[in-house]
């Protein structure tokens, strides 16, 4: 729920900050298809650090990416065979690798790849293949079928006549991730986190039944689990070392056992210990016990995410994908960031909610800018640029959380994008250009600080009002929350006062381009006639609708036209922070409320539906700038040497690797599921 992922959209789209980047020979961007760029990412300092700190960032990257089938097959029941049947193709055909056919095939495997699984990973639809299913059938007729993911008796046309529909007929598992209001959202996902026959209403009310809202300290039900019927009873197949997953969480657990090992302190010792009980007992209690400890260790220099963190895949927002990554901390750039944490109250006690659900006391929120190492599951190749967890909220209300800029992956973006004509295309002139240039960098930086140190931690739910009240609007509202936070606050003086602006200009660049993306641009990434429906999305588009609507009476932003071009334009940005600081007001209101009705209602009036005709101009500006979309990372590679006894002595970073060797590699590596997991 509280994963950046929002305002990496920012960074992928805009070419901010093209002043600041510095001359370079490392090749941020790497191959494109589709809607896609890959990118590369530097690891700076990762050779300063010890050999005991190189050798734990090791292990955890190994640990990182030991569970990447499980997301798998989260992401849908079939996504593992149908892998498996591209792969197959993909390495042995013997027939014509030029053909059209292979071509849309491998852009399609490419595609399964990025989004670990055969739905977009971010407008949750199902992919369209261009290839033919007489061309896969008759290749994959050619290969080595002990290659192929056969059940027990079942030939290859069995296995096509199995799998085909659910690759080609567009009505079969159409959507991840169904959000549409009074439709059956269990049974119409693709998400493989519910089995056969489970009803929407099932589920809640299975759930419901475990639930104590007034229990001080409520495990997050259903979390860790995927709910099946069985004889005609629900019941819990829990995502543990020996249940569900169990091949691949055992690996986990190997790499998690050689890295405690190395632990930089007890503190740390006892958070992976923590960590391995979980996967070993699945036990929620544990599982929280273990984010206390995991958000109180800020001293250990190496860091790491591993397990089931997340819920934006299950439409009922319960249960978590799986996702890892190691990092290490960036102790210059922490600096800005303890800034912000250490004046959290201040922040909190001058913001312009109603007082009723202001935290009287902010504990414990530390910040932090680190370096990923390695990204895995969930966050792999298509990552978040800032974190702030635990998602619980008694525990971020008694405990806190920690919160984490992603600096490397960040620097990475801006790197790739400098140059590539989207500000001149969408800006409207050159002195805004300008504004973005001059400021784009430090306050997208700092915005990101912002939502992730404060907003996400700010606030607080009145007494009785459950975490999930707003159901499938839930996420939205969320992120809304922590950017109104963040926009509000670029704002303030005292962002000059603590040295993290440079003046009272630099702001107006983040808002600008925040406009320019929730009313325009943001667009480029929906599908002619389809709606909004991913919640980061909605949230910015609620954010800048909303604000546009309400500041049209005293004309606050405009969207103008030149030469049959849309752009936007502001006006008056003291009046915007003023909108912004309403804004935050009202969704705060309906988040401590729980007041569903109020968030249908915002989410629905601005958030899910665009305008067809400017939706049509946006693309077509879009297209002629050829730019992917969408942006996901190639990992490096961690070499470890050894001596003759085997020791470890170093460890080396390569970054040569390509993506499909890359995915390849983890498929045959850490491949550890079967195909089908019951
Ligand atoms: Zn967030």
């Amino acid at each position: 729920m509280n994963k950046l992922k929002t305002i990496i959209m920012s960074a992928v789209l805009s070419a901010v900050s093209a002043s600041s980047v510095i001359a370079d020979d490392f090749k941020y961007n790497n191959e494109r298809f589709a809607d896609l760029q890959m990118l590369r990412y530097k690891v700076p300092g990762f050779d300063q650090l010890s050999l005991r700190q190189k050798t734990l960032v090791y292990y955890l990257s190994e640990a990182a990416l030991c569970g990447r089938d499980i997301l798998f097959d989260q992401n849908g029941a079939y996504n593992l065979r149908i892998r498996k049947m591209l792969e197959t193709v993909y390495t042995d055909y013997q027939g014509d690798r030029s053909s059209a056919d292979f071509k849309a095939m491998e852009t399609y495997l490419k595609q399964v790849w990025f989004s670990n699984g055969i739905h977009h990973h971010y407008g949750y639809h199902k992919f369209t293949p261009h290839f033919t299913q007489e061309f896969f059938r008759r290749a994959l007729r050619g290969v080595d079928a002990t290659k192929l993911p056969l059940q027990k008796g079942q030939s290859v046309d069995d296995l096509c006549n199995e799998v085909f529909p659910v690759i080609f007929n567009p009505e079969i598992m159409a959507m991840r991730v169904n959000q549409k209001d009074g439709e059956d959202l269990v049974r119409t996902s693709a998400a493989n986190y519910y089995g056969a026959g489970v009803t929407q209403a099932e589920a809640e009310a299975f759930y419901e039944a475990q639930k104590d809202t007034l229990a001080p300290e409520p495990v997050m039900y259903g979390l860790n689990s995927r709910l099946v019927k069985k004889n005609g009873k629900l019941q819990e197949d829990k995502w543990v070392l020996n249940g569900l997953y169990g091949q691949a969480i055992k690996k986990i657990v190997f790499w998690l056992e050689k890295a405690e090992k190395l632990a930089e302190n007890p503190s740390q010792r006892a958070v992976i210990k923590e960590l391995v009980k979980f996967y070993t007992t699945g036990d929620l209690k544990t599982f929280d016990h273990y984010s206390i400890l995991w958000l109180k260790d800020t001293d250990s220099m190496v860091d790491f995410v591993n397990g089931f963190i997340e819920s934006y895949g299950d439409p009922l927002g319960l249960k978590a994908s799986w996702e890892a990554f190691a990092n290490f901390k960036d102790l210059d750039a922490t600096k800005r960031t303890e800034k912000l944490s250490s004046n959290a109250q201040w922040f909190e006690d001058n913001s312009p909610v109603d007082p009723r659900f202001k935290k009287d006391k902010c504990t414990g929120i530390s910040a932090k800018v680190i370096t990923a190492a390695i990204l895995g599951g969930d966050l792999y190749p298509s990552t978040a640029i800032g974190i702030n967890l635990p998602n619980s909220n008694w525990i971020r209300k008694q405990h806190g959380s920690k919160s984490v800029t992603i600096g490397n992956l960040t620097d990475a973006y801006n790197k790739a994008a400098h140059g590539n004509g989207f500000n001149e295309e969408f800006v409207i002139d050159e002195a805004t250009r300008k504004l973005i240039d001059d400021y784009g960098d430090v306050c997208d930086d700092l915005h990101t600080d912002l939502h992730e140190c404060l907003g996400h931690g700010s606030g607080r739910l009145l007494e009785g009002v459950g975490d999930d009240a707003l159901k499938a609007h839930g996420s939205a509202i969320e992120e809304a929350r922590a950017d109104l936070f963040a926009l509000y606050y670029l704002a303030d003086p005292k962002l000059v006062e603590l040295g993290l602006t440079p003046n009272m200009e630099a702001y107006k660049s983040n808002y600008y381009h925040y406009m320019m993306n929730g009313l325009l641009t943001q667009m480029v990434r929906i599908q002619p006639g389809k709606d909004i429906e991913e919640a980061h999305m909605r949230n910015r588009q609620l954010i800048a609708r909303w604000a546009y609507e309400h500041g049209k009476e005293h004309n606050v932003v405009e969207l103008v036209k030149r030469n049959n071009k849309t752009y936007v334009k502001v006006n008056d940005y003291a009046a915007l922070r003023g909108l912004f600081g309403d804004l935050l007001k009202e969704i705060q209101r309906i988040k401590s409320e729980g007041d569903y009705e109020g968030a249908r209602q915002l989410i629905e009036t601005y958030a899910v539906k665009v305008d067809p005709k400017l939706h049509q101009e946006v693309l077509s500006r879009y297209d002629a700038l050829d730019l992917a979309p969408y942006k996901g990372f190639i990992n490096p590679v961690y070499v470890p040497e050894f001596d003759s006894e085997g020791n470890i002595t170093d460890v080396k970073i390569d970054y040569t690797e390509s993506y499909a060797d890359q995915m390849l590699r983890y498929s045959t590596k850490y491949g550890y599921l079967p195909y089908i997991n019951e």
